[in-house]
């Protein structure tokens, strides 16, 4: 535990905790329960906290009530978002299917949120996000989030997917967004049937985001207002469907939970020629190969022992013949780690890396090209967490309790420009395995699948989020 707390960025958790503690009402720190307090009602001590946990009973049994009505639903509705996926800022068609389902329920939303500030890095326009609000529109406000855009992954169908596969050629959902756009609007009905409920306490903003995969679409949402727009937003909840844990299951922890992290391009330039006469050439695939083992060291002899970070190299390009040395290669990659500072050093470490090791060969480096926004780490708010997000997760996972993840994930997720502005938890929603599913595939897999029969937790979790955090923070 002391060797992960050296990891986590405590300057910034200590901002941010700063923050949270002005802007949250005092309820989130009064009635602390832990997630084992929280399972069992035998084990609360004073009546005051027996009454909540019936009360919490009588909510969940509404909602799930609702949600069980939905079932079909929720299935339908993910396989039609799986079978059009699109890449960030490109998400025309499912923004235009999310918005009909909106309509369809009589829930107002305004669209052309997520516009693209870097279309020189990024293709497309953007402005598919959408955001609509549920209640009295006055504060305190409560944000759910999903994102919705897919991967260019050209889809292998597992057997579960095969009859609603993608049509769209080399993109395909293998990050879970098509459940997760489909379980936030699965909450946005339930919620609008409960609205008259939610109208007593305040409003639900529903952010629908796209441009996750990499985009920052949550930042440009938050430029363009969704955290301050009236109401201001208090608190916010996200999840992301998580295949290696089991089905029904859910996980998170107070403080980090994802990674820092930043991707680029590397572009490096030789001499080209005919590959029987390399002499006469300037080998761009040796240099790039040279690179490629050199960064194997920026971990490994620059990082201390005792933080985390990643350096992976993801795609060479270069030569289209047998016979032909090229003049270019291009590499790709990402970086990761826990400390925004130790990102931003692995940044400075890499340049100097990858420029020195290309001029040794005779090469130069054209471009080293990293995100216009590389991602933050994702904290969750402490207090919030041990207070009130673990309980509601405990309601509702089928172990009844959130799993506590003893370690980070290396993963990395925009959600976190979100956690920088307000008190937020994110949770990993299981999804790998159960009587009915088994998939042995990971995220950003070609394989990849999701247990459909989980889509109705997520949905429940974002609904019991939403409501009971609007009635905790209107009990003062
Ligand atoms: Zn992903
Ligand atoms: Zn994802």
């Amino acid at each position: 535990v002391l060797f992960l707390r050296r990891l986590l960025p405590d300057a910034g958790r200590v901002m941010i905790a700063a923050a949270c503690r002005q802007r949250l009402p005092k309820p989130w720190v009064s009635s602390l329960n832990t997630c084992s307090r929280a399972i069992s009602s035998s084990s609360f001590q004073d009546k005051e906290t027996k009454q909540q946990v019936e009360q919490r009973d009588d909510l969940q049994t509404e909602i799930s009530r609702r949600t069980q009505t939905l079932k079909s639903f929720l299935t339908s509705t993910r396989r039609s978002l799986h079978q059009i996926p699109e890449l960030m800022y490109q998400e025309n068609k499912t923004s235009r299917y999310i918005q009909g389902m909106l309509q369809e329920h009589d829930i107002p939303y305004s669209t052309g949120w997520g516009v693209n500030k870097n279309t020189h890095v990024f293709p497309g326009e953007g402005g598919h996000g959408i955001v609509a609000d549920i209640g009295s529109g006055q504060p305190p406000c409560v944000l759910l989030r999903a994102d919705i855009d897919a991967l260019p992954i050209h889809e292998q169908p597992h057997t579960h997917n095969k009859n609603f596969a993608s049509k769209h050629d080399g993109k395909m959902h293998a990050c879970g967004h098509d459940g997760h756009a489909t379980m936030l609007i699965g909450a946005a009905l339930i919620l609008k049937q409960m609205e008259s409920q939610i109208k007593q306490h305040g409003t639900v903003r529903l952010m629908f985001q796209p441009a996750e995969e990499g985009g920052a679409g949550a930042k440009r949402m938050i430029e363009e207002g969704v955290l301050t727009n009236k109401p201001p937003v208090d608190v916010a909840f996200g999840m992301h469907l998580w295949p290696t844990l089991p089905s029904h299951t859910i996980a998170s922890r107070p403080g980090a939970l994802m990674a820092a992290g930043d991707r680029f391009t590397i572009e490096i330039s030789g001499i080209g020629g005919h590959a029987a006469m390399p002499h006469k050439a300037i080998d761009p695939i040796v240099t790039a190969s040279s690179i490629i083992m050199n960064l194997q060291t920026l971990v490994s002899r620059t990082i201390s022992p005792f933080e985390s970070a990643v350096c992976s190299i993801s795609a060479i390009n270069g030569g289209a013949a047998f016979n032909i040395i090229p003049e270019k290669v291009t590499l790709k990659g990402t970086i990761r780690a826990f400390q925004e500072t130790t990102l931003l050093s692995l940044k400075e470490k890499l340049n100097r890396i990858v420029t020195n090791t290309a001029t040794s060969h005779g090469c130069s480096v054209d471009n080293i090209i990293y995100s216009p926004d590389h991602y933050p780490p994702l904290i969750n708010d402490t207090d919030l967490y041990r207070t009130f997000s673990s309980n509601v997760g405990a309601l509702l996972s089928k172990e009844r309790c959130v799993r506590q993840l003893e370690y980070p994930s290396m993963a990395s997720e925009d959600f976190s420009f979100i956690g920088q502005h307000v008190p937020s938890t994110f949770f990993f929603l299981g999804q790998g395995s159960s009587d009915s599913f088994k998939s042995d595939y990971g995220l950003h897999h070609p394989k990849f699948t999701l247990d459909e029969d989980v889509l109705p937790l997520g949905v429940e979790l974002h609904a019991n989020l939403a409501l009971r955090a609007l009635k905790k923070l209107t009990k003062q």
